[in-house]
């Protein structure tokens, strides 16, 4: 029997990485097609880019051209392979300018990267964004980044819509927050109250999977919010 290593969330929409799905050490990677363009959503630490790029080939056909690599934030669970997906596919990386500055001069301790034990290499980013919220073109659709910081300075979601359905990738919501990651508990909560007002449908987290309808994704949300 063939297993395969990718799932579909919605129509267009799959979890391609991440845990089982490619290695261990990797956060969720998303990818999303909208018509001949398609986007993913963080990159893993790259220990699984092989199985990644199998993944992802299994669901775009050939023609469809991957324009970006959104990063939620810099740390390196969800960037360490940001430069060989890049390498692959010729995709524009896309981060939030404060957490930008961490992946360009490679900063191990703000990237976590040596939570991990492992060295973040400096990585160019191709577009920074500078405000609190800004909106790409991919293809049919459009993918809208709103800055969240808290967990790390320079952290954002990705808003789409697909069928009607508001969708959220939203990583790290659950934090955690330390002082080593430069985390802020009053922006953090900031952002989750933000998260809850979106009222998404579908939340796409980094570490807990898929959340659906309005009711599990608040209470999700806000159970952080009791938290911290
Ligand atoms: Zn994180």
């Amino acid at each position: 029997m063939l297993l395969d290593f990718f799932m579909e969330i919605v129509p267009n929409l799959w979890q391609v990485g991440g845990g089982d799905l490619t290695g261990p050490g990797d956060a969720a990677i998303y990818l999303v097609r909208f018509g001949k363009r398609a986007a993913l959503i963080d990159a893993g630490c790259g220990d699984g880019h092989r199985r990644l790029t199998d993944n992802i080939g299994d669901c775009l056909p050939p023609d469809v051209v991957l324009e970006y690599l959104f990063l939620t934030h810099c740390h390196y669970d969800h960037t360490g392979g940001a430069a060989a997906i890049r390498d692959t596919y010729g995709c524009r990386i896309v981060a939030h300018a404060q957490d930008a500055v961490y992946l360009e001069k490679g900063d191990s301790r703000v990237t976590a990267a040596s939570w991990y034990g492992a060295t973040m290499p400096p990585l160019a980013i191709d577009k920074h964004v500078t405000t609190a919220t800004q909106t790409f073109k991919v293809g049919s659709g459009h993918l809208t980044a709103y800055h969240c910081p808290g967990h790390s300075p320079g952290s954002m979601v990705l808003v789409t819509e697909i069928e009607n359905q508001k969708i959220l990738f939203g990583q790290d919501i659950h934090g955690p927050l330390h002082a080593d990651l430069l985390s802020d508990r009053q922006q953090y909560r900031r952002s989750l109250k933000f998260l809850m007002g979106l009222q998404a449908d579908i939340l796409c987290e980094g570490h807990f999977g898929i959340y659906r309808g309005p009711g599990q994704v608040k209470q999700f949300i806000g159970g952080y919010l009791m938290d911290y």
